[in-house]
């Protein structure tokens, strides 16, 4: 068995976890806002047009940065749920474990990728 990983190993992967964690949530707040109703917590804000005086081609373009900010938005949300899913595994003491072979998770593969699931050989499975 290889040996787990040290608390200052985990402190080091933790620390850059919620530094993610915090870059992902500055960025979510520049294309919507926290709504505890839907999936994930973030719902994409609407462009930065006034609704009031819109004409059709405004209202258009609103709909249009919708679209762009919900895709933008969808991309952010995964990214940050798989940063909280893995400062979860660490505090259930299973964070750099693969979830296939269940071998400890190369350093370099976490460097990379802090919230990684999988070993480098596993990582597309
Ligand atoms: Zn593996």
């Amino acid at each position: 068995m290889k040996k787990p990983m040290t608390k200052k190993d985990l402190d080091y992967f933790k620390n850059k976890l919620q530094k993610e964690k915090t870059l992902l949530e500055e960025e979510l707040k520049t294309v919507g806002h926290k709504n505890p109703d839907v999936a994930g917590g973030w719902e994409a804000s609407p462009g930065k047009i006034d609704t009031d005086s819109a004409d059709d081609n405004e209202v258009a373009d609103k709909i249009e940065g919708l679209e762009e900010n919900n895709g933008i938005l969808e991309k952010l949300d995964k990214q940050l749920l798989e940063v909280i899913a893995a400062l979860d595994r660490m505090e259930k003491g299973s964070y750099g474990i693969c979830a296939i072979c269940a071998e400890p998770i190369e350093n370099e593969r976490l460097e990379a990728n802090p919230s990684a699931k999988t070993c480098l050989k596993h990582m597309r499975g």
